[in-house]
This record gives structure tokens, sequence and C-alpha cells, in this order.
């Protein structure tokens, strides 16, 4: 290097601290630059879009599992169970906010539009169990116990009432056209 770099080197030097002062120092003695927020006195509101916690409203909630299926980071888990009317009942949902990276794809693919970002974004701990947020509060084995018990009375009932069916035809009187009783007529479909 020769001593005209060196010297053109320096005077560079000088001149781009001399801009970062600039701006320093207009920043530092103008109020109305400021840049800094006092927080958590101040917060800033977050924008229109802005894509913060998410929630899920489970009475929307199908048990579909495609915000399961869509995550990247697999940070939605779900547990959901087929109840009596042969609809799915959701056990547990639960969403892991320290892993989610607030991409939206679980929000976007949700065809029940239960799945929504809010605006929270403050949660602070040091502990990663808090950071599971859990949309169902009763415990999941109760739920499936209470589920599996409707199931197997909905389907007592329904061997009951076709027992009843069999036995009520078996007692129907024998085919007697001289007693006004014909019997019962062929279904052409069903012939050949
Ligand atoms: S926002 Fe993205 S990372 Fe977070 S739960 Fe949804 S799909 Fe997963
Ligand atoms: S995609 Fe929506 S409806 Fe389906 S399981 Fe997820 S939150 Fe529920």
């Amino acid at each position: 290097m020769g001593l005209k770099q060196y010297i053109a080197d320096i005077v560079e030097a000088v001149v781009t601290t001399a801009k970062g002062m600039k701006i320093t120092a207009r920043y530092g003695v103008d109020a109305g630059e400021e840049v800094t927020q006092q927080y958590p006195e101040v917060r800033r509101e977050p924008s229109e879009r802005f894509r913060g916690f998410l929630h899920n409203d489970i009475k929307v909630c199908t048990s579909c599992t495609m915000c399961v299926k869509v995550c990247p980071v697999d940070c939605i888990s779900l547990e959901a169970v087929r109840g009596a009317d042969k609809k799915m009942v959701l056990a547990s949902y639960d969403i892991n906010i320290g892993r989610c990276m607030y991409c939206g794809l679980c929000v976007e693919i949700c065809p029940a539009k239960s799945l929504k970002h809010t605006r929270g974004y403050e949660k602070a701990s040091v502990d990663r169990g808090e950071l599971i947020l859990h949309f169902v509060h009763e415990d999941a084995s109760e739920i499936k116990a209470r589920v599996a018990k409707q199931v197997a009375e909905a389907a007592a009932k329904a061997a009951e009432a076709a027992k009843a069916a069999e036995a009520a035809k078996a007692a129907a009187p024998a085919p007697n056209p001289a007693a006004g009783n014909p019997a019962p007529k062929e279904d052409p479909e069903k012939k050949g």
C-alpha cells in the first residue's frame, strides 16, 4: 500500500465517522426525531395485518388436521375422536408459540376459519412449557372416555332398536288373503 492510499484511507475514515456522528447528534438533540420508545410504558400498536399469537375457536374447529399437516415446524398438535353423531370431537388442541414462526399457513388453509392470528406478541417466560397454548381445557382422557361411553350407548340403543324391529317382524301374522291379510308384493327389481 502506497503512502497516497494510506492517507486516502485516513481521510475516508474521518469523513465517514463525521457523517455518523452528525446523524447521532441530530437524534440526540431533536426530540421530534426520537426513534426509541419507552416500552412497556409506551406500546406500539401493531399494524392491521400483524400476525400475532394464534387463537383457535374450538367451537368452530372441525378437527380436520389440515393446520397440523401444513405447519412447517410441527408446532400444532391435536387429538380428536369420532362421536356418537359421527362428528369429530376435539380432545386436545395445542400450539407451541415458542416454536411458531408466524408464517400464517395454518390460518390460510383452515377451512372452518376457526384459526386466526391475534395481535398478541408479549409472552416472555423462563419456562418453555408456558409457551404451549392449550385450547381445550378439559382433560383429554376424560373427553375420550366420555365420547367412548356415548358411542357405546348409541350402539347399544341401535342394536336394541334393530332387535325390536326383528321381533315385530317375526310376530306379524302370516299372509292370509282370505282374511284380508295379503302376502307382501314382491319387488320386481329383486326378480331375476
Ligand atoms: S403460523 Fe406457521 S409456524 Fe405457526 S403454527 Fe401456523 S403454520 Fe405453524
Ligand atoms: S385447519 Fe382449522 S378446522 Fe382444521 S383442525 Fe385446524 S383449526 Fe381446526
